[in-house]
């Protein structure tokens, strides 16, 4: 088992930065810990400074659906995890992606002034074919009902990708380890296809982290994460973010990106790329889908998250041991038949696992029973420690089963290009003691009458540490 490299060139995401980036200093009672702020709105001196705030020539809280200190501070600290330029909190991982998407693909997009037209066909987006099943749902389903078009791709064909780009491809998106078989894409070869077209690559990176991943080195433009999982890591509340990394340039194919490079009278008759340089992107999920749309995160929220940062490192180690650990037994179990995560030896992603994450892959994995739907049920069903629960980066233990619950409205293509069957485990790994959880595993098989039922010729147990 690999100690954590604290030298990595994870560097930015260190834990000075989890604990202090972005704050400012106090004023006032000057509190050690920032404060939550919980108001709705903020007051001004004169209603000159209220006409200049609401007309976005000066900046300023005005309401807090498009900003509020408490919020802004998860952003300031979350841009430099991820060393962006800055970044755009949500009520949930899912609202970023949306609002990403409509602002980089939505029918404005498509319109000579950056207006919508519900004429013009919304862009085209390609997506990871292996990915969360929220995601899917929004692809095929909410973002396809405002006319954006999606092609679903293998993440380690970048090939594939290429050849998928049509004239209307707006944005790529992947996950940087796929839920839930924890798949590795090539992000630097994926980055290198979107840019050698102008177009944007979109990172989910929520089960990797800043500590384990930062995207933007591999050339990632947008980092998106469900702050639910492991940045919040306490399992309370849900939250999302986007970040920019600074790399996208509307301005180098104007007449592909209107919303941000032609006047609109949403802006005062401006455009984004004049006024806001290269925080037109943001500008745009901030002010136009943020403020229209409503999914805002609720200063307490931010404050859960912000404190689960504080101690990202600490617990994301703990989380990759413990899941490689519980990897390599179920490996040698009679009655699993694939065990999928990046430290298992042999694994299709472990030399890109060796490259990029020397940290760690995480601690979603996934393995396929050796049994029918029945023995599936009476496996999970005869958990105890693992909670039968569609979350991940918890300090509990989850099992999940895709098929019928976070993935379970895939089409029948996408579940088996994801593959998804009706055997597909799906772990996210805890904090506990790696033993009791080893020893819920255990009992869940001879329960479902999958244990080992001859002991003498199973392999011997390492005894693994953590
Ligand atoms: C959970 C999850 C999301 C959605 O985030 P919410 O905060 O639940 O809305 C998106 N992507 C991945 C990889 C996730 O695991």
């Amino acid at each position: 088992m690999s100690s954590p490299h604290q030298n990595s060139d994870t560097a930015a995401c260190t834990a000075t930065s989890q604990i202090h980036g972005g704050a400012a200093a106090q004023t006032g009672l000057r509190p050690v810990v920032p404060p939550v702020h919980l108001s709705a709105a903020y007051e001004f001196a004169t209603l000159r400074d209220a006409r200049e705030a609401f007309a976005q020539r000066e900046v300023g809280f005005t309401y807090s659906r498009t900003g509020s200190p408490t919020v802004a501070l998860l952003e300031r600290r979350m841009a430099e995890l991820e060393t962006g330029t800055g970044a755009v909190a949500t009520a949930s991982g899912q609202a970023a992606i949306a609002l990403t998407l409509l602002a980089l693909a939505g029918s404005a997009g498509q319109s000579p002034d950056g207006r919508a037209y519900p004429q013009t066909p919304a862009g085209h987006v390609i997506a990871s074919a292996k990915i969360y099943g929220g995601t899917a749902d929004l692809l095929n389903d909410s973002l396809a009902d405002a006319g954006i078009t999606v092609t679903w791709m293998d993440p380690r064909n970048p090939a594939q990708w290429a050849e998928a780009i049509t004239s209307q491809t707006r944005a790529l998106l992947v996950e940087s380890i796929g839920n839930p078989h924890a798949d590795l894409p090539d992000i630097a070869a994926l980055a290198e296809v979107a840019h050698s077209k102008g177009l944007p690559l979109l990172v989910d990176n929520t089960l990797a982290s800043p500590y384990l991943l930062q995207p933007a080195k591999l050339g990632a433009d947008f980092v998106i994460h469900s702050a639910t999982k492991y940045l919040s890591g306490n399992g309370t509340a849900l939250a999302g973010v986007v970040v920019d990394t600074g790399r996208f340039n509307p301005n180098a194919e104007p007449t592909k990106w209107p919303q941000f490079t032609a006047a609109t009278p949403r802006f005062g008759n401006t455009c984004l790329v004049e006024r806001y340089g290269a925080g037109a992107v943001l500008h745009l999920i901030r002010a136009k889908y943020l403020h229209d749309l409503g999914p805002c995160l609720a200063p307490w929220s931010a404050q859960q998250v912000l404190e689960g940062i504080e101690t990202l490192d600490v617990r994301v180690d703990k989380h990759c041991r413990n899941a490689e650990a519980l990897a390599e037994r179920l490996l040698t179990h009679p009655a699993v038949q694939r065990v999928r995560h990046p430290s298992v030896p042999g694994d299709p992603n472990a030399k890109a696992a060796i490259r990029h994450f020397p940290r760690g892959t995480g601690a979603v994995l996934s393995f396929e029973l050796a049994g029918d739907y029945r023995d599936v049920e009476q496996f999970i069903n005869a958990l105890g420690l693992f909670k039968l629960a569609a979350n991940i980066g918890d300090s509990r233990s989850m099992v999940a089963h895709p098929a019928s619950m976070t993935h379970c409205r895939l089409t029948p293509e996408l579940r088996e290009a994801g593959e998804i069957t009706e055997q597909s485990i799906r772990l996210a790994v805890g904090r506990e003691n790696p033993e009791d959880l080893w020893t819920d595993l255990e009992k869940a098989f001879v329960a479902a009458g999958l244990g080992k039922n001859d002991t003498s010729t199973a392999p011997a147990r390492q005894e693994t540490t953590v």
